[in-house]
C-alpha cells in the first residue's frame, strides 16, 4: 500500500517533533520544514521510527514565498503527493513587550510566520490535493486527505505583553474555517487544534510562572500538557474516522477553556 505523505512544519523540535514522530510511527513519509540547519536537527531526525528515505527536511522560513515554493518542489519531487498538513511552525514575539510599547517590527515578524506563511503554505498543500484527487476521479481516492492548522488558547485569551501573538492566533480560527469551509466538498477535511501551556522550548523561559499557575489551580487537569498531547490529537484528526466532521478546533488544553466560577 501506498505510504501516505504528511508535510509538518517546525518538525524538528516541540510539539513539531513529537508530531513527526507519531506520524512516522504511523507509516507516514515525512517533509519536514525548519529554520535550523540540517546539521542542527540530523540526529533527531534520525531516532524517528522511518524506514531511510522516508524522511526530508527542508530548511526554510514558512514567511518566505521562495522557501515555501521549494518546500513543495522537493516534496514532489521526492514522494510524488501530500496528504496531510500539520500547520505547527509559529514564532513568539522577539521581545515580549506590552501593547503599549510593541513596534511594527516585532508585530510584523509574528504575523509574517505565523497566519500570512501559514495561510499561503495551506493554499498551495490545498490547490496540491484537489490536483490529485482530480487525476484520480473515476478510481476512489481511498487516502484521507487532512489539513491541521495548530493555533493555540492565545486564539481567544488576552496577553497585552504579546498582543500581536495573540492576534496571528486568532486569525488562524479564521484560516481554519475558511479552508474548512473551501476544501470541505473536495474531500480534504481542515481542523485546527488550540493547545494549552504546552512543555517545550518555546515556554522554557516562562516555566517558573506556569508551574506556579498549574500549582495555583489555572488548569483542572493539575499538569503541563506534553508536545505528545497534541501529537495524539493530530493522529486522530487525519485518521479519516471522523468521516462527517469539518471545520472543527479542539483544545487540546488540559480544561484551560472551560470557564469556571
Ligand atoms: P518551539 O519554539 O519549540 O518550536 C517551533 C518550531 O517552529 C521549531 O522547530 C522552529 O524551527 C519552527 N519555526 C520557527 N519559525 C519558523 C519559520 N519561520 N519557518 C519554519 N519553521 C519555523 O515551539 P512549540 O512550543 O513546539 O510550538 C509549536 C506550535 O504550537 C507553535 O505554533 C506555537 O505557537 C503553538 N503553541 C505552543 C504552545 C506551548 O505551550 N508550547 C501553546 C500553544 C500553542
Amino acid at each position: 500500500m501506498l505510504k501516505r505523505v504528511a508535510i509538518v512544519t517546525g518538525g524538528a523540535r516541540g510539539i513539531g517533533l513529537a508530531v513527526s514522530r507519531q506520524l512516522a510511527e504511523e507509516g507516514f513519509c515525512l517533509a519536514i520544514m525548519g529554520t535550523s540547519s540540517e546539521e542542527k536537527v540530523k540526529e533527531r531526525l534520525d531516532q524517528l521510527p522511518a524506514d531511510k528515505g522516508d524522511i526530508i527536511y527542508i530548511q526554510g522560513s514558512l514567511g518566505d514565498r521562495q522557501d515555501r515554493n521549494r518546500l513543495m518542489e522537493t516534496v514532489l519531487e521526492r514522494f510524488g503527493r501530500v496528504d496531510v498538513l500539520v500547520n505547527n511552525a509559529g514564532v513568539g514575539p522577539k521581545q515580549r513587550l506590552d501593547i503599549l510599547e510593541t513596534s511594527e517590527e516585532c508585530y510584523d515578524y509574528v504575523m509574517h510566520i505565523n497566519l500570512k506563511g501559514t495561510f499561503f503554505l495551506t493554499q498551495a498543500v490545498a490547490k496540491q490535493m484537489i490536483k490529485q484527487k482530480n487525476q484520480m476521479e473515476g478510481q476512489r481516492y481511498n487516502q484521507p486527505m487532512t489539513i491541521i492548522i495548530i493555533s493555540s488558547i492565545s486564539e481567544y485569551t488576552s496577553s497585552i505583553n504579546r498582543g500581536e501573538y495573540c492576534i496571528s492566533k486568532a486569525g488562524l480560527g479564521m484560516v481554519t474555517k475558511l479552508f474548512a469551509d473551501r476544501l470541505a466538498n473536495e474531500g480534504i477535511q481542515v481542523f485546527g487544534i488550540r493547545p494549552g501551556i504546552i512543555r517545550t522550548d518555546m515556554t522554557k523561559t516562562v516555566a517558573e510562572k506556569y508551574d506556579k499557575l498549574i500549582a495555583e489551580g489555572i488548569l483542572p487537569m493539575k499538569r503541563w500538557g506534553e508536545p505528545e498531547d497534541i501529537a495524539k490529537a493530530v493522529s486522530v484528526l487525519c485518521s479519516g474516522k471522523m468521516e462527517y466532521c469539518v471545520g472543527q478546533t479542539i483544545d487540546v488544553d488540559g480544561g484551560f477553556h472551560i470557564r469556571r466560577l
